[in-house]
């Protein structure tokens, strides 16, 4: 599960004192809450944890405890804050020499920065947050970095780049086995589908951008389910948010409003963001319906928003939807008034924009580095899979080999051992055979060393095709052969060695070689007469040297 924050578990069982493990529990507690929606009290949790008394906590709880407490800010986004708690996070990991969580430390802030606008210092720490994770080897860092990336093409309005990225970060969180970062870089592909489909939207493309819209609807919905599985309800209402804006882009208006029931339906703290984000796609769907009167309170709403949260974005577009809604209901001097607000603040921010993609312009260098960076990830983690795929092959085929009899195929002598072994350890019950064949030593000299060879197989084969699922048959050497019969009385070991005796002695020998008879001779024992394994084996050959002396073609179950 993923109740260790945002890193792995390694270093907070050892040595632990029992006040660690009170602040790694704390901490653990902390994160299932910030995973169920309840981030505000996990940052208090985490804040407890961080700020508590230095008796209590090891430097590495404190530096997960910073490092979480950033990630707990970027839910709630209190992007400040969080930009603090990175870069102490990212100091104290270092200082304890886990480059791992230091890239996370790294990636988080990253992100925080991306949050803020402030795209050079976002790229360049996210660059470094990818070369610590490469180094350190961690695929759920190197996801993190990868995913942040991603972000941060995504918001600037490179979906190509963001699209590759998002994918790479969602297959790393799975080949990491981490289903909440899975759950999250999906809503990120999600969001990256649906720059691609806006951009789609521009050149008027419609056929490509509902293809791509549907794109985004499908990773999120893959989200949202993960979500559920996981109540994880801050990225369900997340997705629920996304889910109502692509359906708004597809003109699916009732489909989004249908999500914007759900998303009020989960409780949970929500961001000022996440909440202008609702206000606005339920606004969208509601004037793209003609329900004026029913925007006007969600668009107030937002205003409000906008105004004590300062986010000029929500303002402005709300000021756009209030527009719209006095037009639909007539009231165009309204109207017009709305509009010249929105349109103040919008050359204010296209002002903003031009000036990013300028920026943007100039960090293209250093998206080229990160490119080149990804592709030697991308095909280092390849490369391991496979050679670690046909390292298992090798192994796996070695090991067969050291384990069976190449004439035969049949198990040999170093597999029995390790049964014997085995039986011992485990005391169960059992009864073995040893097999010999008679007068073999004749057959060779008779006929020839390759029909001998053949009597061989033919024998193994009879006598694999008799034997029940829990036997075992292993060549011992030469012609001579052992049964292991697991969990087996003397009665019953006695009757299928007796049935395997006949059906060698009937079976057609002439088809192999003119004239050719094959018997074999049998003795058994079981773990009630021996104190080990090895001990029942060495009665078995006896008996089976019993068995010859009376004739041969017999089986032998008792006595000397
Ligand atoms: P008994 O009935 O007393 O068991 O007589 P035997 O001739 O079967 O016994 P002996 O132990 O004298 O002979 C076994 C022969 O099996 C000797 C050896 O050359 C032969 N042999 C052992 N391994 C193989 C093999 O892999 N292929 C062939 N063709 N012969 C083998
Ligand atoms: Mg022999
Ligand atoms: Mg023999």
């Amino acid at each position: 599960m993923a109740g260790t924050g945002l890193l792995n578990s390694t270093l907070e069982a050892n040595n632990a004192s029992p006040r660690d493990n009170d602040a790694g529990l704390a901490l653990d507690e902390a994160w299932r809450l910030g995973c169920t929606g309840r981030s505000k009290e996990a940052f208090a949790l985490a804040a407890a944890v961080f700020h508590g008394s230095s008796d209590i906590d090891t430097q590495p709880n404190r530096a997960r405890a910073a490092l979480d407490m950033a990630w707990y800010c970027f839910q709630l986004g209190n992007t400040e804050t969080g930009l603090n708690y990175a870069r102490e996070a990212e100091t104290r990991w270092r200082e304890i020499g886990e480059r791992a969580q230091e890239a996370n430390a790294l990636a988080i802030r990253a992100w925080l920065l991306q949050e803020i606008g402030r795209f050079e210092d976002a790229i360049d720490t996210a660059a470094s947050a990818l070369n610590l994770a490469d180094s350190s080897g961690d695929a759920r860092s190197r996801s993190l970095a990868i995913n942040v990336i991603g972000v941060i093409f995504w918001l600037s309005h490179q979906p190509e780049q963001a699209i590759d990225y998002c994918s790479r970060a969602v297959a790393l969180a799975r080949e990491a086995g981490d289903r909440a970062f899975e759950c999250w870089w999906l809503i990120n592909l999600g969001g990256a589908w649906a720059e691609a489909a806006y951009a789609a939207v521009e050149t008027g493309d419609n056929p490509a951008a509902s293809h791509l819209v549907n794109k985004a609807l499908e990773y999120t919905a893959m989200s949202h389910s993960l979500a559920m599985e996981l109540q994880d309800i801050w990225a369900q209402r997340l997705c629920l948010g996304n889910m109502a804006e692509y359906s708004n882009i597809a003109h699916d208006y009732d489909a989004a409003e249908q999500y914007l029931i759900r998303y009020q339906s989960v409780i949970g703290d929500d961001s000022d963001r996440g909440k202008g984000h609702f206000l606005l796609e339920l606004t969208r769907s509601l004037i793209s319906l003609g329900r004026y009167d029913e925007a006007l309170a969600p668009i107030q709403e937002a205003l409000e928003l906008g105004r004590t949260s300062s986010q000029a974005e929500t303002t402005m577009l709300a000021n756009k939807h209030l527009s719209d809604a006095y037009e639909g209901l007539g009231d165009y001097k309204a109207a017009l008034a709305a509009y010249k607000k929105y349109h103040t603040i919008q050359l204010q921010f296209s002002g903003e924009k031009i000036q990013q993609q300028a920026r943007i312009a100039e960090i293209r260098y250093e998206t080229d580095k990160l490119r080149a960076l990804l592709d030697i990830e991308v095909k280092r983690s390849q490369d391991i899979a496979s050679s670690y795929q046909e390292l298992q092959r090798r192994a796996e085929m070695l090991a067969e080999a050291a384990n069976l009899d190449p004439l035969t195929g049949l198990f040999n002598r170093r597999r029995l051992e390790t049964l014997l072994s085995e039986f011992d350890e485990n005391s169960q019950p059992f009864a073995i055979a040893m097999v010999d064949i008679d007068h073999f030593k004749t057959i060779n000299d008779t006929c020839s060393h390759m029909i001998g060879d053949k009597v061989l197989r033919q024998v193994s084969i009879v006598m694999g095709e008799r034997a029940r699922q829990t036997d075992t048959i292993v060549r011992f050497g030469g012609e001579e052969f052992a049964i292991l019969m697991h969990g087996t009385d003397m009665p019953t070991a006695d009757a299928l060695c007796e049935r395997l005796r006949s059906l060698i002695a009937a079976w057609p020998w002439a088809q192999i070689a003119k004239g050719l008879g094959v018997t074999v001779s049998i003795g058994i024992a079981t773990h009630y007469e021996a104190a080990d394994a090895r001990t029942a084996l060495q009665i078995a050959d006896q008996r089976l040297f019993a068995a010859k002396r009376l004739g041969r073609n017999r089986v032998v179950a008792s006595g000397e």
